[in-house]
Formats: structure tokens, sequence, C-alpha cells
């Protein structure tokens, strides 16, 4: 990558296209990340801001929407904890300079190492998803000398109106313990010499836009509250997990999620008790928005019925167009021509390596660079190497400085 020549402002950036570095882009191998970190840091600064208007209420980030420790790096620097669901997320964690004190550990299947892992730096929650679990953590900690801080996940029953594929929180999903089996499972953490129940874990889906869901989770939470209070169980920690979701359509329009309706929410209809902590655990919503993945235009081939745009980028670089079906707004920065219609697809060899069907583009060309938007959450951290594919780079905005 070269990036030595000297462009102006004015011809480097493109107001309607996202503003970014065009210039520095072509100097550089595609495909590859592109992380806006004044997006981001405004983002950071939205959420502490909404967060720190409600008492009690504290911000993690879910390390697996994104892991590139640029982007880490950023996050971490904005004060926010750590929610980490196995541990390479551990390590990355406390490699970005995360405080240990700051960490959340779910997983449904927690090996011993990572249990291990998590018992040495003394993290603060293991948010534990079964008996057996319970019983491994105790016996661990119990080999270590330590006691285990643990937090339950309870599968609250509660539907998100998302995908089928991340909805989290109904009964038949395979998270968390159920209801019924809640205050058995306290009583039996209290029996164990080596494990200290800190709280409740929840967590419903991914990119949730109705806040009626959250609300329906707080009403759920309420009632379990009210039934353990009734037995003079006490709860330091309510962790209700992640799930705000984006605006896909609309990244230039709306890049920085309405955190100010979302932590009302819970303000609003959770009954917190006094000297609570309220724990988030936003992925998505933190990152989705400041991230797109560049690629070029390889070739343009006239198909029988449609016009394909071929790119250098496939479903190894961004997987949930083909996962998920998943929609991202695609722009292509190198052109002002008038639209056309295309299918966008990259070069792996399956059929589900598509990106976009039938949607406008200005005119293309071999050689165009290709955005494809609000690419930051569940990106390049899916990215594999099928094909013997190269895994894309990321880079943030001082990368082309
Ligand atoms: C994935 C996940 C999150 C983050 O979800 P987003 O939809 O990205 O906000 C939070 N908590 C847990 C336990 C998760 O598994």
């Amino acid at each position: 990558m070269g990036l030595t020549t000297t462009h102006t402002q004015a011809n480097s950036y493109r107001n309607m296209k996202g503003k970014f570095p065009i210039e520095k882009f072509r100097q550089t191998q595609t495909p590859f990340y592109y992380y806006d970190s004044g997006l981001l840091r405004q983002t950071l600064r939205t959420i502490n801001e909404e967060a720190g208007r409600h008492e009690g209420f504290c911000v993690h980030y879910a390390i697996k929407a994104n892991a590139n420790p640029k982007v880490l790096n950023i996050i971490c620097q904005a004060g926010l904890g750590a929610d980490c669901v196995s541990g390479g997320e551990i390590m990355a964690s406390i490699n970005a300079g995360f405080p240990a004190s700051k960490i959340v550990y779910a997983g449904v299947g927690k090996s011993d190492w990572e249990i291990n892992l998590g018992l040495d730096h003394d993290i603060f929650s293991f948010n534990v998803e079964s008996v057996p679990e319970l019983e491994v953590i105790n016996e661990l900690a119990m080999a270590k000398g330590k006691v285990a801080r643990v937090a339950f996940r309870i599968n609250p029953n509660v539907g998100a109106h998302t995908h089928a594929n991340i909805t989290t929180g109904l009964a038949e999903n395979k998270f968390g313990i159920a209801m019924r089996d809640m205050e058995s499972i306290i009583d039996q953490a209290s029996a164990l010499s080596n494990v200290k129940f800190v709280g409740l874990h929840f967590h419903i889906g991914s990119q949730i836009l109705d806040m009626g869901d959250f609300k329906a989770l707080c009403n759920r939470i309420n009632d379990l509250q009210d039934q353990l209070e009734r037995h003079h169980i006490k709860v330091e920690n309510i962790n209700v997990g992640g799930g705000l979701g984006i605006d896909y359509q609309h990244p230039n329009r709306v890049p920085i999620p309405d955190f100010k309706a979302y932590f009302d929410t819970y303000a609003r209809f959770l009954k917190l008790r006094p000297g609570q902590t309220l724990h988030f655990e936003l992925g998505r919503a933190v990152v989705a928005q400041c991230g797109s993945l560049i690629t070029k235009t390889l070739y343009v081939k006239e198909g029988a019925c449609k016009k394909f745009a071929i790119v250098d980028a496939g479903m190894t670089d961004l997987i949930r167009p083909a996962l998920y079906n998943a929609y991202h707004k695609i722009e292509n920065l190198s052109s002002e021509e008038p639209l056309e219609t295309y299918d966008v697809v990259g070069p792996i060899c399956e059929s589900s390596d598509v990106f976009a069907k039938s949607i406008d583009l200005n005119q293309c060309h071999r050689g165009d660079l290709i955005a494809l938007r609000s690419a930051g959450a569940y990106g390049e951290i899916m990215a594999s190497c099928y094909n013997c594919r190269q895994l894309p780079k990321g880079y943030i905005t001082e990368d082309f400085r």
C-alpha cells in the first residue's frame, strides 16, 4: 500500500458518499474494511451521554461484533466495559486495555481453559447458562482458591421482531436458563463455596428496532425481580444484553442509532432496586455504521436478462447477505454517471455469493470503487479464508492521513 500522494481535502472527500478518502482508497489493495473513527468516537460520546443521564447504567461493548484492535482501542478509551463470548475475546479485550473488572463473559459452552482464563484475570462475572456449567466453574475456582462471580442468564421467553436466526430469548432457543429454574439455580449457587451469585443476565436478540421488545423484556424482569424479592433474594446487577438495531437503509441520514430512546425505555420501564447496577452489552449499534467494506469492480458482465457488477470482495469478506439475506446499502464511489440496475456479486464459487440483486448504482466500469455500507458489525470478524482467500485488512481514518 502506498499512501504517499497528497490531495486536497476537497478532492479526497465526497459529501454524498460518506466522506471517504477516495484517493487513498485508490492506492490500497482491495477488498478492505474502512472504519470512520470520527463517527465511532461520536457514537461513543452519544452512548456515554445518553446512558450517563440515568443512575446506575453501565455500558459494555460486545466484542463479537468487531474485534479489530484499532476499533477496540477507541472503544476502550471511551470507558466502556467488554462483553465476551469466548476465551479469545477475553484475550482480545485484555490486550486492547479493557480492565478485567469491566469484563463479563457469556456463552452456552465455555471450555475449561476459557473459564480458567476468566478466573486468572478475575473478570467481573461469568454469565452462566446451565447447572453443569455452574458446577464446573465452582470446581475450577476451588482449584485456584478463588471465588467466581456468577450471573445467571435467564431465557425470558420474549420474542424480538427480527430475523429468526438472531432471536435468542425464546424458550425454544439454546441460550440461558428457563425462568422456572431461576430460583433453584440461585439456591444451588448459594450452597457452593467458590461461586458468588451477583446478578441476572438477559439477551433477547439482535437488530431490534421496536422499543416495545425491550419494554417487554423490562416487564418480564420486573416480574422476576418481584418473585425473588418475595423470597428475600438480593440481586446486585441486572444485565439486559444488547440488540439495539441500526438503520441499514440510511447510513448517511441515520449514522448514529437512537440511543436516547433505547436507554430511556429501560429507565422508564425497568424498576431498578436501590443500589442496583443496570448493565448493557451493545455490539452492532456501536460499530456497524462506522464501517464499510471497500471493493473494486472487476468486470461488468451483461447476462441474458440482467447486468452483473462482479466485485473483488465476496461472502468470505462479508457473509451477512449470504447468511441472513441482510441488506447493505451499496454505493459506487467512482462514478456520478446515470443509474443502472445491477446484481452485485463476488468471485466465490457459491451461488449465494451475492451482495445485492437488482439495485441501482451509478454506471459501473472496471476499476470503480464500491462501498458496502453499515458493515462495521459482524463483517470483518466473520471473514473466512474459504477458496484460499486472504482475510481483508481493516483500516481506520488515521491510517489514511
Ligand atoms: C451478541 C451478543 C450481544 C450483542 O448483540 P448486538 O445485537 O450486536 O448488540 C450482547 N450480549 C450477548 C450475550 C450476545 O451474545
